[in-house]
């Protein structure tokens, strides 16, 4: 622990709680964490071993050269040093997460002991088909929900996340067209996509044509008639779109890119503004993804992979990737080669997509039910409304009107106080909350987008609320030095975001020299 020490003054820009040096470097109960490896001493560990024994050649004679560098500690400092690791994340565990366009919602406990049960846990996706019927048989039903919760008659299961499924809906789009022996180019998106709709297009080879948004936030139907064209592959729009608001124009949207025989792409990641009352097949939708690790509760990385379905109309059905489950005479079997005409696009991933994944959502649909799922998305268009009421009158709303799940103001409020969007955010994290989405959507100006999801209780907004007005109202009363100072209770003040990514200082404690090698 001893290059623990020392470490006095990293925190060294003003403000009160900066000046505060430690001999430990800690300060209070934020812990400084050394790396495992500096941490490491050797011969020192957390379980006696028996003797190797001794076996004259194993591995066909291959040798280690020198030991493999592992950092040797009791187990006291490999659960302290992994606690503090945890520690030093926010995450909704810990407080209000209100993220736009992120849906950090809780993960309920349950999806992760239905995860946890062996006969989950323990699969192996190289298992003989006989012994994961019931895996199998979850796959299916989850299927069964999703293409119900969405009206859409299919749903491919492998794409890893949102993004993932973007992918798959655009590639099964243009092996859609090349089944009409047809090369469409152009991809209408409007201003207001996430970066990965745009991303997607050109990943798939398509040119992307930006629709502008209109006054009140949504797609401008004049501009979006006039791209109109037999050139025009799709549309890739999101509802609720990025601005928190219900693309009001849908259904004459879907009719009009239908009518010069393109298709209609929907991002879903704000699939749970909507679940329950709205069914995408009804709004004219040929493919959408839906986030799992949104709507459905499971884990945003960190304890697992995303996972992003994709459900298909039935124009685009046949093309959808392999394998996909049927159930026969002998159970359930994956198809891993299409019979019949119209040809899929192939495999998206090796295998069958996130299992665990899939536990975790089916468990909160299940535990939910069709009442519960339809509450949900209630309460979390509620809450977030309730935010944009009681803010409304310090910040200033992006457009006027309610919203959907995410209230969206623009940087008006700040104007001529000297504090930035960012700044604002920053004194947000000394108040101990997780800032919202910053300037994202790009069509307002200095954007704060906040999604509160349905998991938070009205004492916590009411918290959240308080500290947001309390910020507003210094930043109006001239504190700006105040904002620029911050955060000053963290562990690192302000970073330079653009140098750490450019150039990470990844350290760690290479191996000893093979001379000193034990064997
Ligand atoms: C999150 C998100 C995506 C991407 O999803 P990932 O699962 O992060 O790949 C795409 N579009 C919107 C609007 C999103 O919010």
């Amino acid at each position: 622990m001893d290059k623990s020490r020392g470490r006095t003054g990293r925190t060294t820009a003003g403000g009160a709680a900066a000046e505060i040096r430690t001999e430990s470097g800690h300060r209070g109960l934020q812990f400084e964490e050394p790396l495992i490896f500096e941490q490491g001493a050797e011969g020192r560990g957390g379980v006696d071993l028996p003797p190797a024994p001794k076996v004259a050649e194993r591995l066909g004679g291959v040798r280690r050269k020198g030991p493999i560098g592992l950092p040797g500690l009791s187990e006291p400092q490999v659960i302290r040093h992994y606690t503090r690791l945890s520690q030093k994340n926010y995450a909704i565990d810990s407080g209000v997460y209100p993220l736009g366009s992120c849906t950090m919602k809780h993960n309920p406990r349950l999806n992760e002991k239905m995860a946890r049960l062996p006969g989950f846990a323990d699969l192996h996706p190289l298992q003989p088909m006989q012994t994961v019927q019931g895996a199998l048989e979850l796959i299916d039903r989850l299927a069964h929900w999703l293409k119900t919760l969405t009206g859409m008659p299919a749903v491919a299961l492998s794409p890893g996340a949102g993004a993932h499924g973007e992918f798959c809906g655009m590639v099964t789009i243009r092996a859609a067209l090349a089944a009409r022996g047809e090369t469409r180019r152009r991809v209408l998106v409007p201003e207001s996509a996430h970066g990965t709709n745009p991303a997607t297009a050109a990943a798939c080879g398509f040119e992307v044509d930006s629709i502008p948004a209109d006054a009140r936030g949504r797609v401008d139907l004049a501009a979006f008639k006039a791209k109109l064209g037999p050139d025009i592959a799709a549309i890739m729009l999101t509802n609720p779109n990025t601005c928190g608001l219900f693309e009001s124009d849908i259904v004459k949207i879907a009719e009009e890119i239908h009518r010069i025989g393109a298709y209609f792409y929907c991002d879903g990641a704000n699939f749970n503004a909507i679940v329950g009352r709205v069914r995408p097949a009804d709004l004219g939708i040929d493919a959408m993804h839906i986030n799992l690790h949104k709507t459905f509760s499971t884990p945003h990385g960190g304890g697992g992979p995303g996972s992003g379905p994709v459900v298909l109309s039935a124009a685009l059905a046949p093309y959808a990737p392999l394998p996909y489950i049927v159930h026969g005479a002998d159970g359930f079997r994956l198809v891993e080669t299409k019979e019949g005409k119209a040809q899929p696009f192939g495999r998206l991933k090796t295998f069958h997509g996130q299992m665990g994944m899939f536990i975790r959502a089916l468990t909160y649909m299940l535990s939910h039910g069709a009442d519960c799922l339809r509450a949900a998305s209630g309460d979390a268009v509620l809450n977030a409304n309730y935010v944009l009421a009681r803010l409304k009158d310090v910040m200033t709303p992006a457009f006027d009107g309610t919203c959907m799940h995410e209230a969206l103001f623009d940087d008006g409020f700040l104007k001529d106080t000297g504090v930035s969007t960012l700044d604002f955010a920053k004194a947000m994290i000394d108040e101990g909350f997780h800032p919202m989405t910053m300037y994202f959507p790009l069509v307002v100006h200095g954007a704060l987008l906040i999604e509160p999801t349905e998991s938070e209780s009205k004492d916590a907004l009411d918290v959240f609320i308080a500290s947001l007005r309390s910020l507003a109202a210094r930043a109006k009363a001239g504190e700006a030095e105040f904002f620029h100072a911050a955060p000053r209770l963290t562990p690192r003040r302000r970073l330079d975001e653009t140098r750490a990514a450019r150039q990470p200082v990844l350290r760690w404690r290479p191996p000893a020299p093979a001379s000193q090698a034990a064997e």
